[in-house]
């Protein structure tokens, strides 16, 4: 699931809202300037596609498969939207399998690395992917943030 089909989705859903309105206590709030998204569900996401795993891999559902087709796909979707949300244990996991530890700043490897936003959540860095972490070791992450901290005033 792109950022892109997340917006989109989003949109529908607030017309959705707008439309019943009167019926519907429940309004999902995400936004890019913050760190968690709080409402975010995974049946929000990834709607049940009748026949199909709901993860868009085409796959048809056989036996008693309701939703997802495989193991697979369920952990696939279930990582994503960890992230999306904000996890920090589901962050953490994916990006220690694509960088180990080692700072991509200056490849020092850290074992108390943390995990960055490459694009801060201060400018619309939140609601995303994998691919806007990186791993940092201590000293490079003080100092990016000593950096925008500085570029804010
Ligand atoms: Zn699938
Ligand atoms: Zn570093």
């Amino acid at each position: 699931m792109s950022l892109h089909q997340v917006k989109k989705n989003r949109h529908r859903d607030k017309n959705v809202n707008m439309v019943k309105n009167t019926l519907t206590t429940f309004e999902l709030v995400l936004s890019e300037y913050r760190r968690y998204q709080k409402g975010l569900n995974l049946a929000y996401l990834y709607p049940s596609i009748n026949g199909h795993c709901a993860c868009g891999c085409g796959n048809v559902l056989d036996g008693r498969k309701t939703k997802w087709s495989s193991r697979e796909c369920n952990n696939k979707v279930y990582s994503e939207f960890a992230i999306l949300k904000g996890n920090t244990n589901a962050i953490r996991k994916k990006l220690f399998e694509i960088d180990n530890g080692f700072c991509r700043n200056c490849g020092v490897y850290d074992e108390s690395w943390e995990a960055d936003h490459i694009n801060p959540v201060s400018m619309g860095g939140g609601l995303c992917g994998i691919d806007n972490f990186q791993t940092l070791c201590l000293y490079c992450h003080k100092e990016k943030t000593k950096n925008q901290t500085a570029s804010h005033r």
